[in-house]
């Protein structure tokens, strides 16, 4: 199933949002939309905007404040935030119709036993297990997924490398990180929640004598860590994940160690305790749905809508660069072997900085 053939219209809140509009704008908006929802972005480039809003030279004033109103901008395109978060929804969808169609069944309906109602793909009961262990997050982000919704089920290792379909070599993962994910990488995220997982569970997902493995070339990382050696062995390739943790009173804020470190330089502690209790009751009242908190935070205050706090011009170089790769990565214009290079080159920044 092809996922650019529809989008969800809200109508009452299209109404409400558009009251002030002409019938001229109510066109720009709509073609602005179908374009976004078709590409990801919007480019920055007055003579394509013209072509595709189909406007005259005189009425590009109102174009740019259609553009303005609606659409967040950025260094070299605009973007939908809404529009965004629906595509991934119904990309999300259309991967489990697909696993749906492959395994021959059309799902069922399953109650879970917290009470969360999830879609039963004919899988092993194993994994619903494990998407209910984890309390229907996704291992990468940590993000809950919305009731209703099921995380995708990842392989660890991918197909395309042998991977197995099979409970010691799946996670549950949402679209956004699978996608990130792909086949680059074979990161076990279940082992960032290792000591939260009862022995009985332990000896089903993880192959026997494995973990143990796992265990003792993590030690040995640790050791090397604090000793700063710079002995070099084979369980260098092992890179554990960092483990992001919970703030603000709803514990809805999830920031490694190393990001809120950050942050506190660049916001100072108060100012920052503000944009998580933002950011945090954001998430409790609206339900809303964020990817990157760090990136969020930086972005905007998020319960106001207003822009960054940090204007572009105080930003160093250097920031700016990171967040103009950050905000491609994040966004679906670009192939995911161009990805690739972004995220280099954010680690190359991070490094000189
Ligand atoms: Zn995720």
């Amino acid at each position: 199933m092809k996922v650019d053939i529809w989008f969800p219209f809200y109508v009452n809140d299209y109404i409400a949002d558009t009251m002030a509009l002409s019938n001229r704008e109510h066109g720009m908006y709509l073609l602005l939309m179908i374009h976004c929802w078709k590409k990801g972005v919007i480019p920055k480039d007055i003579e394509k905007l013209k072509k595709i809003t189909k406007t005259s030279e005189e009425d590009v004033s109102f174009l740019i404040g259609i553009l303005e109103d609606f659409f967040e901008e950025h260094e070299d395109f605009y973007i939908n935030n809404r529009l965004s978060a629906e595509k991934t929804k119904a990309e999300n969808r259309s991967k489990r119709a697909q696993e749906n169609g492959r395994l021959g069944g059309r799902p069922k309906e399953f109650t879970s036993i917290r009470g969360c109602t999830a879609i039963k793909k004919q899988l092993d009961k194993d994994w619903y297990e494990m998407v209910l262990f984890f309390d229907n997050k996704c291992l990468c982000c940590e993000e809950k997924l919305p009731e209703g919704a099921v995380p995708l089920m990842d392989h660890i290792i991918p197909k395309s490398l042998g991977g197995q379909l099979e409970i010691t070599n799946i996670q549950p993962l949402c679209s956004g990180c699978n996608r990130d994910k792909s086949n680059k990488h074979t990161t076990d995220y279940r082992l960032k929640f290792i000591e939260d997982i009862p022995e009985k569970l332990k000896s089903k997902w993880f192959i026997a004598g494995k973990l143990e493995e796992t265990y003792r070339l993590k030690l040995e990382n640790q050791n090397k860590t604090s000793s700063h050696s710079h002995s070099h062995s084979h369980s260098e390739s092992y890179k554990p994940p960092e483990k992001k943790h919970k703030y603000g009173e709803y514990n809805h804020v999830r920031l490694t160690d190393k990001q809120f470190k950050k942050l506190e330089e660049d916001y100072g502690s108060i100012h920052l305790k503000e944009l998580i209790v933002k950011l945090d009751e954001g998430i409790e009242i609206h339900g809303y749905r964020y990817k990157n908190h760090n990136l969020t935070i930086r972005k905007w205050n998020p319960l106001n809508n207003e822009k960054p706090t940090i204007k572009s011009k105080e930003l160093t170089g250097t920031q700016k660069e990171i967040e103009k790769y950050q905000s491609y990565i994040d966004s679906d214009v670009f192939p995911e072997d161009e990805k690739i290079k972004f995220r280099d080159k954010i680690n190359e920044l991070e490094g000189s900085e």
